[in-house]
């Protein structure tokens, strides 16, 4: 168990909180921003920017292949970032944890490295109506290279997984499952632990995305039981550009690289090269250092403020909006599932996502509109596209009543009394 667990609760101090985001007191269009594009990407505080900046200022070097200082500055920064994954999401080894560039790096990688290899006509990749598309594409890539095929398991009106029919899509052919953690569109929490244990009595190996759970919930994979885990390190406070890859030790040794070239290798000769072992194996080329600099100091903000203090704050933001935005003339929310994350998808009868969208950034409020990389889930509801109002534990009441006054002032020019 992380021994974080056991530390004194700081006290949830949101004034101070959103003096350490430089970016969240700015205007647009002269209102006061209204945030509310988390699931996005976060904003940053200010001790991530700094980490970044002073990486440039003072220790940049390349990593891992220089023995002068600032060579070992520079790899301490990034292995040192590596040792903080590691013990974010409670990985038993920091060997089991690669630096990506996010999700969408970490779950190719697990495409072509681990399944590509190992798929045959006639299999299947089993995943879910409500996942991004990085957690489709990939798998309809490799899969149409072998013969194989992409089943999804389907969800309920609330934008729940039905699990039973998950399990009974968990057949022989099927040779990995993948599921999101955390929907970007609902804010569902999926049952991985249970999900999880069903796939190993099976014996299918588990990804999960966890983009949209790392920045609410502590992650523990140990627990969980899955056996690939894929982060993002841009929608938890970290620069853009940074993830990882979580794998079970003996998966990783068995996957061979995706991307060749400098740092991957052990020997390179003509007549045969021989690799690095992971996570090095896994990447190659000059990473993001900077950006994990940051990484690290990402993963101390969260650590301070504490997860149980933003899932607190959080929930009551999400109670907050859910029953202020359900007061409107006309609205839908996508996904009304128990427990959910602070991600609310909704559409307001006769008015378009887009333009509402458009006429809310006059009124100084980011929220998203579109498909939300969802297709299938839009497809699933009949709609082309939604708003989604993501929220992160810098948010306040005062804010989402700002939006929800903006959403009725906006909703008026648009929708026909
Ligand atoms: N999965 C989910 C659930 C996401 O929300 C996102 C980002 N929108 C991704 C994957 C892709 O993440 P990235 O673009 O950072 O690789």
């Amino acid at each position: 168990m992380n021994a974080k667990l056991h530390d004194p609760a700081p006290p949830f101090d949101i004034v101070r909180i959103r003096a350490d985001f430089p970016l969240l007191s700015r205007t647009v269009h002269g209102k006061p921003l209204v945030y509310f594009d988390n699931a996005n990407t976060s904003q940053k505080p200010r001790s991530v920017i700094e980490a970044v900046d002073r990486h440039y200022r003072e220790h940049n070097a390349n990593v891992a292949r220089a023995v002068h200082q600032l060579g070992e500055e520079a790899t301490s920064a990034y292995e040192g970032a590596r040792d903080r994954l590691a013990r974010f999401i409670n990985a038993p080894s920091r060997d089991e944890v690669i630096l990506t560039s996010g999700t969408t790096q970490s779950i190719n990688l697990v495409a072509y490295s681990y399944a590509l290899p190992r798929l045959k006509a006639g299999d299947a990749i089993l995943t879910t109506v409500m996942e991004h598309h990085a957690n489709i594409v990939p798998w309809q890539l490799v899969a149409a290279r072998a013969g194989a095929t992409v089943k999804a398991a389907p969800i309920d009106a609330n934008g729940e997984l039905i699990v039973e029919k998950f399990f009974e899509l968990l057949t022989p052919e099927v040779k990995l499952a993948c599921v999101a953690h955390v929907s970007n569109v609902l804010g569902t929490v999926n049952p991985v632990r249970e999900i999880a244990r069903e796939c190993r009595r099976r014996g299918i190996p588990l990804l999960v995305d966890g983009s949209q759970a790392a920045p609410h919930r502590r992650i523990d994979v140990q627990g969980l039981g899955c056996d690939f885990y894929a982060i993002t390190g841009h929608k938890m406070l970290a620069p853009t550009g940074t993830g990882a890859l979580w794998a079970r030790r003996e998966l990783l040794e068995a996957m061979p690289p995706f991307f060749g070239g400098g740092e991957m290798i052990r020997e390179v000769r003509f007549d045969g090269t021989t690799f690095a072992e992971p996570p090095h194996r896994f990447e190659a080329g000059t990473p993001n250092i900077a950006g994990f600099a940051g990484v690290a100091a990402a993963i101390d903000y969260l650590d301070g403020v504490g997860f149980d203090a933003i899932g607190t704050h959080e929930q009551s933001l999400l109670d907050h909006a859910t029953s202020a935005l359900s007061e409107l003339p006309g609205i839908r929310l996508f996904g009304t599932a128990a427990g959910k994350e602070p991600v609310i998808s909704f559409l307001l009868d006769g008015a378009h996502a887009n333009d509402l969208a458009t006429l809310l950034d006059l009124e100084g409020v980011a929220v998203r509109s579109g498909h939300h990389c969802a297709h299938p889930l839009m497809q699933f509801f009949g709609v082309p596209a939604t708003l989604r109002a993501s929220l992160a534990f810098y948010n306040t009441h005062e804010e989402i009543d700002a939006f929800v006054a903006a959403l009725r002032k906006v909703s008026r020019l648009l929708v026909a009394p």
